[in-house]
């Protein structure tokens, strides 16, 4: 068993640290975007692994640092792959692959659902760039290869809906008590 407890303090402290920062470019902060997209995990009926997931797919934000520094210098796959080091140390693969992937996914979505690229919003139609545009059809078999594929796809989803800064989520204790249960187990 992990120690689930240091996890929930170090998450309350970064969430009351940076949590409050806008979620780039959008409308909502990160904290209820974290929210919001465990909100639609759990109204979908997903796993605990996926809610916890989707509550802490963009911490790689939050984990300090660097971070406008290196969206200045267009680095790519550097939230994902710090979120994805930093929920290791607690989580298995049901949860930090959906996370490691969340951004794969989003080209993935571009080069296979025709509809998708023209929904996305114009700060995440400016990131795809950065982030290296659709996959080829190389990276899309590569990608459907992983066994973790789906959950990052449905994560990615949800990670679009976020957004809203109408919408009204269940409370963070609420989705932390998720996370702990999966920590315990995993
Ligand atoms: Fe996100």
């Amino acid at each position: 068993m992990k120690d689930a407890n240091a996890l929930i303090t170090r998450l309350r402290e970064m969430i009351s640290a940076k949590g409050g920062n806008l979620y780039g470019g959008e409308q909502v902060t990160q904290a209820q975007h974290a929210l919001q997209c465990a909100q639609f995990a759990e109204d979908a009926g997903a796993t605990k692994p996926l809610i916890a997931a989707a509550l802490l797919h963009d911490i790689g934000h939050l984990v300090e640092h660097d971070f406008e520094s290196a969206l200045e210098r267009d680095e790519d796959r550097f939230h994902e792959n710090l979120g994805d080091a930093f929920l290791r140390q607690w989580f298995g693969p049901d949860v930090t692959e959906p996370v490691r992937l969340h951004v794969a996914s989003k080209r993935y979505l571009c080069a296979t659902d025709p509809e998708y690229l023209s929904k996305l919003s114009a700060a995440s139609v400016h990131s795809l760039r950065i982030q290296g545009g659709p996959m080829s059809a190389a990276e899309v078999a590569e990608f459907e290869a992983n066994g973790n594929h789906r959950d990052a796809v449905q994560l990615r989803i949800w990670d679009d809906l976020g957004k809203d800064p109408a919408m009204k989520t269940a409370s963070l204790d609420h989705f932390l008590d998720i996370v702990r249960e999966v920590a315990e187990a995993a």
